[in-house]
């Protein structure tokens, strides 16, 4: 079987195509990976940089092992124990393998499991022909959901988490800050669950450009005032409901109080991975403002509601995708992220 491996703690990744194809164990189930997406998480393994090396020692990866957890296939084996997915079903992978027996799972915080693995780390994931993931973290799709699409809702199941959580709707204005391809899926996310405005915010005018061309109110935030367009857009409420963080950038948290209005919420859908400090009474106290981690997704709510918008056509995921490799292509795809792109795509069937 091809797959695409991470051999030790060192850059790049080795293509192989002689490993054995894997048997599900009772509680697994075996698909066949139709497409599978590379994460911001394996991008920066294939790097190697600090955060890798907190990653893997945080969820015990053990060497060698096959990457990857973005990923939709077509289920073609289940253990003797699997009652919930059946031969034939398409499925996509929730990437937070949870006990299901902790306090966080029986109070529906399964997404922050106590002994929370991370599938394509704590195990084998799915940079392969085939792969084995545990049955309870198959997510069964439509049929109406492509491959490709249903490859994505991992990373869009992100942001749909943010969006519930903070209970956006009509009326709202809710900016996006970071417009990367979870960015550019939170915008279509956000204007399809019916919200007035999307300000997206980022500080290159590519991908500023194709915030545009998603709907949003696009600002590039070196050449223009970006509280001047809140202004413009939310003086009745005196800032913008909602800000989904999703940049990193850790400039973000001595100006938000500016643009957020008061008991507005803050999402943080990424980490600047570094300590930052900000005034608390401008920005949290005085405000009101609530700040929300926001850590995978809320299992599953946060897939039933993608799968909604999804399957109706109201937003096309696939809209983010620029490149499509098959595995064979191996460190070239990782390459190209850092040369530039859109979400990148592995269609294992392709040989080469
Ligand atoms: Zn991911
Ligand atoms: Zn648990």
């Amino acid at each position: 079987m091809r797959a695409i491996m991470k051999m030790d703690r060192a850059p790049g990744v080795e293509y192989v195509t002689n490993i054995e194809k894997p048997t599900p164990k009772d509680d697994e189930i075996l698909f066949q990976v139709k497409a599978t997406a590379i994460c911001g998480t394996d991008f920066s393994c294939w790097k190697w940089n600090l955060a890798a090396e907190k990653f893997n020692d945080k969820y015990e990866a053990k060497y060698p092992f096959v990457l990857g957890h973005e990923c939709c296939g077509v289920v073609t084996e289940v253990g003797k124990n699997v009652t919930n997915i059946q031969v034939g079903d398409k499925i996509a992978i929730e990437t937070h393998i949870y006990c299901e027996e902790c306090y966080q799972c029986k109070t529906g915080d399964a997404h922050n499991c106590q002994h929370l693995k991370i599938y394509g780390f704590s195990c084998d994931g799915c940079f392969a022909e085939f792969a084995t993931a545990p049955a309870k973290c198959a997510y069964k799709l439509p049929e109406a959901v492509s491959f490709e699409q249903g490859a994505l809702f991992e990373p869009a199941g992100v942001a749909m988490f943010a969006l519930r959580e903070a209970k956006v709707g009509p009326g709202d204005t809710v900016m996006i800050y970071g417009c990367g391809p979870i960015g550019q899926m939170a915008i279509q996310l956000a204007l399809a669950s019916g919200v007035k405005n999307v300000i997206a915010v980022d500080i290159d005018d590519f991908r500023a450009g194709q915030a545009r061309d998603l709907g949003a109110i696009a600002v590039n935030s070196l050449k223009q005032d970006l509280g001047e367009v809140v202004r413009e857009y939310c003086s009745e409420r005196g800032g913008v409901d909602v800000i989904l963080e999703i940049s990193g950038a850790s400039s973000i948290y001595d100006t938000m109080a500016d643009y957020l209005r008061k008991e507005g919420q803050i999402m943080l859908l990424a980490h600047p991975g570094e300590r930052v400090s900000f005034d608390i009474m401008k920005t949290m106290h005085h405000s009101g403002a609530r700040i929300k981690g926001i850590f995978g997704r809320r299992i599953w709510d946060s897939w039933d509601a993608l799968t909604d918008l999804v399957a109706s056509g109201k937003v096309d995921l696939t809209k983010v995708v620029t490149h499509r490799f098959p595995l064979s292509a191996g460190n070239k795809a990782f390459e190209q992220i850092a040369a530039g792109s859109g979400k990148v795509l592995f269609i294992p069937e392709w040989e080469d």
